[in-house]
């Protein structure tokens, strides 16, 4: 596993690597990008190609601190191509290891909906989609459809649309959002389709302090109501730019970065209303017996 700098994870764990562009957020994917960059590497010797990493799959087992493991960062769990003997065996680590909080993302939710119908998911186990675009809704859907005890999420991200009017939050326990990253939006014709926010004005080069757009964080404010309202947890990632770092995380004054569970002080976690979920003063190994259970969404 590796620590990574996406702020609603702490770690990432690619059991496989490798993916194949599915909607317009993958136009300038991430993974994609990195992969390609170092195909041919030991790190990635096929690029981005579907590659079972099998040296991975028992890293979680040797983690013994709890943490919040984003899951695939690389690829999607939930591809068509992926084999279920290569999420079985994903599975089984996950179980093995619920001081853990797996986030499992995914564009194909359908094969998520079959998986999960096919395969009891522990509750350390969070369920998510992407959506950038309304026409992305029904992911929403097949998502409350998915069966699973851990919490629900949706990531906004990029967020290329307002978003908030139209999307309904019942059974979702989280919603992170952000802007797109990455070079190319240095174009300030892509800017104007996908960017949230502009360079500083005369330094089309910059990296740094890139600025919001007025007519773009009305759909940040949109999704962070809606979350209130809904007492749903929201997360405003990032408001993107030539990196991630650009133009910050700031809405309206302040950092939004609720999370559906968190780590208390005596290492238990914690849902967002404050319940015990899980306790290391269990037996190592075991949810501890007394925890409330996880609501299910
Ligand atoms: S689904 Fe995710 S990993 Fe796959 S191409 Fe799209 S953005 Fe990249």
């Amino acid at each position: 596993m590796n620590n990574t700098n996406i702020r609603w994870t702490q770690l990432t764990w690619n059991p496989w690597s490798g993916c194949q562009r599915i909607s317009p957020a993958c136009r300038y994917c991430y993974a994609e990008t990195r992969a390609e960059k170092f195909r041919g590497t030991p790190a990635f010797s096929n690029g981005f190609d579907l590659t079972y990493r099998l040296h991975k799959l028992r890293e979680p087992l040797k983690r013994k601190e709890p943490a919040l493991v984003f899951v695939n960062s690389m690829s999607d769990y939930f591809d068509e191509r992926v084999p279920d003997e290569w999420r079985d065996r994903v599975l089984e680590v996950m179980r093995d290891t619920p001081h853990l909080q797996y986030q499992i993302l995914t564009k194909r939710p359908q094969v998520m909906v079959d998986y999960c119908e096919r395969r009891e998911m522990p509750e350390n186990v969070w369920l998510g989609v992407s959506v950038e675009l309304p026409l992305y809704l029904s992911r929403v859907d097949l998502l409350r459809e998915a069966r699973g005890p851990g919490p629900k999420f949706i990531s906004a991200e990029p967020l290329l649309a307002d978003l908030a009017s139209a999307l309904d939050l019942s059974g979702i326990s989280q919603v992170i959002a952000g802007g797109e990253s990455g070079l190319h939006l240095r174009d300030s014709a892509l800017r104007a389709r996908r960017g949230m926010s502009d360079p500083p004005p005369g330094k089309p080069n910059a990296v740094k302090g890139w600025i919001p757009r007025p007519d773009r964080i009305p759909w940040a404010q949109h999704l962070r109501d809606a979350c209130l309202k809904a007492d749903v947890a929201f997360f405003w990632k990032q408001w993107g730019g030539a990196t991630t770092q650009s133009a910050g995380y700031i809405l309206d004054g302040r950092e939004w970065s609720s999370q559906p569970r968190t780590l208390g002080e005596d290492g238990s976690w914690r849902d967002f209303a404050g319940r015990v979920i899980y306790s290391r003063r269990a037996p190592s190994g075991e949810p501890n017996p007394s925890a409330i259970p996880a609501p299910s969404h």
